[in-house]
């Protein structure tokens, strides 16, 4: 019954935890961006440590056939590949220091370089059929499974037969629960990690992506911004802003409204990205504004693509949801960073050219030269 309790519950649960804990003080406290000799350092440490304490547990019920020193570099493995060398070559060195400590030195050589034969071997042997049963197809989930017994039941049988002890099939059979509870854990644990990723990578876009057109959104210029004010290449900013939109709503409803706003969103980014720049940025300010960073180029050029895009945007017309078209204008302001201008003030006085294309009748796209603040009048 001690043995069980042991096997069966005890270990899995204290190597799985140990592994966790040093995988989190991995990465949460010694960090990602230390040297690799760090981390390969700390590592080994950890696993020196949390193994002796498990060889220690482990000896009181089973002897030496402690099969959950070949569990290690197995769910390491899988938890993080840079953490199984250093735990296999800890593993063999463990055993050498407990069997040191005990007085049985003579005993501890012997031990330490079987240890290490067995350890190649299960690290070999963990490869092979991991490519198979990749091979075969099988998901994820079952080969992991299927690895941790097999591993495990391997690693006791060699332990047994290299150190010449009788390992019953109770262990056997011990182990083989033992790894599947290993196993349960490790996979209930990844599959939390895993949504709580997704779940923050969903918040991040939200932060920076307007709900309505799927564009980058306000917050995003506002951190664009900040970025490129360090930049020393230059920029064209062009702003947009639908005409008459009020209108729009008012004949056809908010809803309707929202749709003329996503199709324009779209239409915008799907212009810009294919026939002017595709590294281009496109965002929405927020009601009917929306404005384009990209890498500068003439603006003559500019204003001569998105006059294009105008007039692609006036011909294809807004479907409405009972089958009305409805005509799409925009009105533009373009301006670019230089020698006079930062990327703060380009957008000043796109915004300038903007007003001014309103002014003179909206439907047009008005420039900003670098070295004016003012729109110049045709
Ligand atoms: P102009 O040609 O001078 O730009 O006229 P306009 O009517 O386009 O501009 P105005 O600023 O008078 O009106 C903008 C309207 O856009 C007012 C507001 O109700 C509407 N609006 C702002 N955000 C949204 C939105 O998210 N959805 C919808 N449907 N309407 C919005
Ligand atoms: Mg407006
Ligand atoms: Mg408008």
């Amino acid at each position: 019954m001690h043995d069980f309790m042991i096997i069966v519950f005890l270990l899995p649960v204290a190597v799985i935890s140990f592994v966790y804990t040093e995988f989190v003080i991995l990465t949460d406290i010694v960090g990602l961006r230390t040297r690799p000799v760090t981390r390969f350092s700390v590592s080994f440490l950890l696993s020196l440590i949390f193994q002796y304490i498990l060889v220690m547990i482990g000896q009181s019920a089973i002897g030496s056939a402690c099969f959950y020193i070949f569990s290690m570099p197995m769910t390491n493995y899988y938890i993080n590949r840079k953490l199984s060398l250093a735990t296999s070559v800890a593993t063999p060195l463990v055993y050498f220091l407990y069997y040191y400590a005990n007085g049985l030195a003579d005993f501890a050589v012997t031990n330490f370089s079987l240890m290490v034969i067995i350890t190649c071997l299960i690290t070999v042997g963990q490869f092979v059929i991991d490519s198979l049963l990749e091979w075969a197809e099988i998901n994820e989930f079952l080969r992991y499974t299927i690895i941790a017994v097999i591993v495990n039941v391997m690693g006791i049988w060699l332990y047994g037969y290299f150190m010449i002890q009788t390992i019953t099939n109770n262990y056997i059979l011990f182990v083989t629960m033992g790894s599947l509870l290993m196993q349960f854990l490790v996979t209930t644990y990844s599959s939390v990690k895993e949504k709580q990723a997704r779940d923050f990578e969903r918040a991040r876009y939200n932060e920076e992506h307007d709900a309505l057109t799927g564009l980058y959104n306000y917050e995003a210029y506002g951190k664009e911004i900040k970025r490129l004010s360090g930049s020393s290449q230059d920029y064209n900013v062009i702003m947009f802003d639908i005409d008459h939109f009020k209108q729009i709503n008012d004949t056809y409803g908010h809803l309707e409204g929202n749709g003329v706003l996503q199709y324009f969103g779209t239409c915008l980014e799907d212009y810009t990205h294919t026939k002017v720049d595709d590294s281009a940025l496109v965002y929405r300010f927020g009601g009917e504004e929306f404005c384009v960073i990209m890498p500068k180029m003439k603006q003559e050029r500019v204003k001569e693509y998105f006059l294009n895009f105008q007039a692609e945007l006036k011909k294809a017309r807004y479907q409405t949801e009972d089958g009305r078209s409805v005509e799409l204008t925009f009105s533009g302001g373009i301006a670019s960073t230089g020698k006079s201008a930062g990327i703060s003030s380009a957008m000043k006085k796109a915004d300038n050219a903007l007003y001014q294309a309103k002014n003179l009748g909206r439907a047009r796209i008005e420039i900003c030269y670098e070295n004016w603040f003012f729109v110049k009048k045709d």
